[in-house]
């Protein structure tokens, strides 16, 4: 992409509405617009990390056996009566009325829809066991949206929906969710921290929520030391084993949100427990037939009838956007980790006009292909260091008329700031040849 014709709107004030790092970067580096309170327009830039992160998901999902949907962000109220959350959900749900007077609502969660989906279509146990996700847009009527993308009110989540034809079934795909959370998380390059957690209006009696540490998180939590440490970059899963074990010791060690502080526990753990703030980006739910037996999702097995078990998993996609710049940012700008990075190399023409340098920039962004941000405007060296920082792409690669003359171009690693000079076949060797990468 050249920069010259790119819509890339980068801010070079600091917006006064913006009270965290990712808020206020995420308008300055142009990657979102505010349309309304808690409703963002996704500019090209911030689309493309939204995106991978979406395939990250998508793809620890099917990993895990999960198969993907899509159903529709608009619901007919009804189905919310029958399992009894259409009174219960309150505020929260933006409601509509069609001009057949009929009531709808704008999907804030879809565990009615998949249900009469699942029942209108399986009816036997030998469908069993299934997982079904869909990334759609959410809307929730939040009191306080903020924090840009992290609450907001219209916001793209990850929800997925388990079938199976007993607790001891059910218990088995939820393990399969929590390991294919830590591996999604994980790949995105952040540490989460599986949590117990209150199951709130989705109801049930087991589950975890995920949490990213960060000063900026909304929520308290308080973990086991050990936590900190954490690292699942390595870790291989056999998703046909029993995970069983896996998951005992991931959730043997304390770690809670604050709703479900033990304080004994906790002074038993003495300076052993830490306590900070976390960011959900996840949340797993089992509650058994809450919603079968509401709704009349029944298989017949062995034992004749009998309402199918479920669970629930959700990731939130674009807070996951936030989440990623809290943790990954300073000063001067965003520092993507490059599964996520909307282009991994920035090319800046240190002086565009001047053969020498628009020719092996020429070379170089042919060479690069799609995951290269070619700054080939007429502007001023600063901005476009300045203007590259503030983006935050894994490799900056400048080339200018001085280095030319000694046959170099300067490599810059957003991440640490280590540059170093190579020449022209050493970095095409190095980031566009058959080994790169
Ligand atoms: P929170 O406690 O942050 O309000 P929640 O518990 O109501 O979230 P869930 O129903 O568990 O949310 O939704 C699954 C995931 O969707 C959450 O873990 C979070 O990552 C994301 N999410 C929920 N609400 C929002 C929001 N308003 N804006 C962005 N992402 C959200
Ligand atoms: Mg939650």
């Amino acid at each position: 992409m050249r920069n010259s014709t790119y819509f890339l709107p980068t801010l070079k004030e600091t917006p006064s509405e913006a009270q965290i790092a990712s808020h206020r970067l995420m308008l300055r580096a142009g990657m979102v617009r505010q349309s309304a309170a808690g409703i963002y327009s996704w500019l090209p830039l911030g689309l493309r990390v939204l995106n991978k992160v979406a395939d990250i998901v998508r793809d620890e999902q099917r990993l895990a056996g999960a198969q993907e949907l899509l159903m529709p962000t608009i619901q007919p109220a009804e189905l919310w009566k029958e399992s009894g959350r259409y009174d219960d959900y309150g505020k929260e749900m933006l409601r509509i009325t069609d001009r057949h007077a009929r009531e709808m609502l704008y999907g804030p969660t879809n565990e009615e829809l998949i249900t009469a989906l699942f029942r209108d279509s399986v009816k036997s146990f030998k469908a069993l066991p299934k997982i079904l996700f869909h990334v759609q847009w959410k809307f929730r009527d939040e009191v306080r949206p903020r924090f840009g993308v992290m609450r907001g009110r219209e916001f793209l989540m990850k929800d997925g929906y388990s079938f199976d034809i007993d607790a001891e079934a059910a218990r088995r795909s939820y393990n399969r969710m929590f390991i294919s959370y830590m591996r999604t998380f994980s790949r995105l390059g952040l540490k989460a921290i599986p949590m117990r957690a209150d199951t709130g209006p989705i109801g049930g009696d087991l589950s975890h929520e995920f949490h990213i540490l960060a000063e900026t998180g909304e929520s308290e939590v308080f973990v086991h030391k050990d936590f900190i440490d954490l690292d699942w970059s390595r870790r291989q899963v056999d998703y046909d084993a029993d995970l069983q074990e896996l998951v005992d010791e991931l959730t043997g060690k304390y770690a809670v949100t604050g709703e479900k502080r033990d304080r004994a526990v906790e002074a038993r753990l003495g300076d052993q427990l830490v306590s900070a703030r976390g960011i959900e980006v996840g949340h797993i739910f089992y509650f058994g037939a809450k919603y079968s037996r509401a709704m009349n999702a029944v298989v017949s097995s062995p034992n004749g009838e009998v309402p199918v078990e479920m669970g629930s998993y959700g990731i939130g996609v674009s807070r996951l956007v936030g989440a990623l710049i809290e943790a990954n940012h300073d000063a001067a700008g965003i520092i993507w980790p490059e599964p996520v990075a909307p282009f991994q190399f920035g090319l800046i023409n240190l002086k565009k006009g001047d053969p020498a340098c628009d020719d092996v920039s020429e070379q170089l962004y042919a060479a690069l292909g799609s995951e290269v941000l070619y700054d080939d405007r007429d502007e001023r060296a600063g901005v476009k260091f300045a203007e590259m920082d503030l983006i935050g792409l894994p490799w900056q690669i400048a080339v200018g008329p001085k280095g030319l003359a000694a046959g170099i171009v300067e490599v810059k690693r957003r991440a640490g700031g280590q540059r170093s000079e190579m020449t022209l076949e050493a970095v095409l060797n190095r980031f566009a040849g058959p080994q790169a990468r």
